[in-house]
């Protein structure tokens, strides 16, 4: 349930009606869901997740680019089933540099089947080599008459083997670093672009390498004008950033409520574990710091919604604080749920085992600390 009640300075009308139609979704929809047993079912499940968010029109929010909707449509998702939030990640991903782009082919084939759910988006940038250090990234996209020939790996890709399209980082000129990189829409079915191989984690999310062995595509396929792909990357990320906060506030309000409940019917030493201080003290401090993390979440899609061109700094201390904030509450929550809490079956299981990836992908905590500290100093 996504309570709008502590963050409603920074919303309109039509975000608190929104939160009420999406948190009545996922509960009806999401919760019920069983989380899938292994890898080859979380995929399915992936796909089956993609077009029930399509038709229900949660994705619409990534085309108007109405990023506190996105916030709160992920904050709702990630409480209910943490595979329907990366679902939603991965379009927004996928789509947002296709928006953000003045070239118009890419847009006309793959936005309108992406946001209804029928075309799956994926963002490839991560290397092998190249993580944090982005710009470092090797993948090769060679000019070659009316198009460039792709060659390279990518690693820890989401949707990496399901995907309908990659958005793709590769650089057309290595001694250039990240002026010389391009971004470009590969279609999955592209000759020279092979799935190499899955990357299992401990919770359900497709995830996978994939390599380039001189694959053709078009130079209508290039999203960026040369030398601001780079720029067009870190220009998504900006947008997208405070959502990933906001996808860890839905994981943390679910836990928090999940150990209130917890607290107040286990009974231990004669009383409800609510009576004891100890617990008390956890509760107030997990509350306190999921409010903090709303706050600093909406104030950054709030001020990229009413025309900021940059938000970096704002949207890095949404997503470092949210997640980390976010981190410790479900771990208190486990803790306050003792030996239930640690059950594969069990809710505040599955948000830990979650909510462990937010902390690192688009951008770890410590980079987000390198951003933030960047701006103050410069
Ligand atoms: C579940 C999941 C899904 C992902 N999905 C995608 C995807 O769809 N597309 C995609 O392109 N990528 C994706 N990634 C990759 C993700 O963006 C990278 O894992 C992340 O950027 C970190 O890179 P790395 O893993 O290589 O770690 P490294 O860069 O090797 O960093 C390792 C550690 O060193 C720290 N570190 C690095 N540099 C510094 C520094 N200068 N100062 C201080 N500390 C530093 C990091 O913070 C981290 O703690 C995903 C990752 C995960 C876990």
């Amino acid at each position: 349930m996504v309570d709008t009640s502590a963050v409603r300075a920074f919303l309109d009308e039509k975000h608190v009606a929104l939160a009420e139609r999406v948190s009545e979704f996922a509960e009806r929809v999401l919760v019920p869901l069983a989380e899938p047993p292994d890898d080859a079912a979380a995929r399915l499940q992936a796909r089956d997740l993609l077009g029930k968010l399509g038709a229900a029109h949660w994705l619409d929010p990534i085309r108007d680019q109405d990023w506190r909707a996105c916030c709160i449509v992920r904050e709702a998702l990630a409480g209910a089933s943490p595979l329907a939030d990366a679902v939603f990640a991965l379009q927004a991903l996928g789509v947002v540099p296709m928006l953000l782009s003045a070239n118009e082919g890419p847009r006309t084939r793959w936005l309108e089947p992406a946001i209804q759910g029928r075309a799956m988006a994926s963002f490839a940038m991560t290397e092998p080599n190249a993580g944090s250090d982005v710009a470092s990234l090797g993948a090769r996209a060679e000019p070659d008459g009316d198009g460039y020939v792709l060659t390279g790996t990518k690693t820890f890709i989401s949707n990496a083997g399901i995907a309908d399209f990659y958005t793709v980082f590769a650089t057309t000129a290595p001694a250039k670093k990240d002026k010389g990189i391009g971004c470009f829409v590969v279609p999955a079915d592209t000759q020279g672009l092979s799935f190499v191989r899955p990357l299992i984690l401990s919770a359900p999310h497709p995830l996978g390498e994939i390599a380039f062995q001189k694959a053709r595509v078009p130079s209508e396929s290039r999203l960026d004008a040369p030398g601001e792909g780079f720029k067009l990357g870190l220009a998504t990320l900006d947008r997208l950033r405070a959502t990933v906060g906001a996808a860890a506030c839905g994981m943390a309000t679910r836990a928090l409520s999940e150990a209130i409940a917890h607290a107040k019917s286990r009974r231990q030493f004669g009383k409800p574990l609510a009576e004891f201080q100890l617990i008390q003290e956890k509760l107030a401090r997990m509350a306190t710091d999921l409010t903090a993390a709303r706050l600093l979440v909406y104030r950054a899609a709030w001020e990229k919604d009413r025309g900021a061109p940059r938000v970096t700094l704002e949207a890095a201390m949404a997503k470092a604080f949210a997640t980390e904030a976010a981190q410790r509450i479900v771990d208190d929550a486990v803790q306050i749920l003792g030996g239930r809490g640690v059950l594969a079956e069990s809710v505040v299981d599955r948000l830990y085992r979650s909510i462990r990836a937010l902390r690192i992908y688009e951008g770890t905590t410590e980079i987000q600390h390198l951003i933030i500290a960047g701006q103050l100093v410069k």
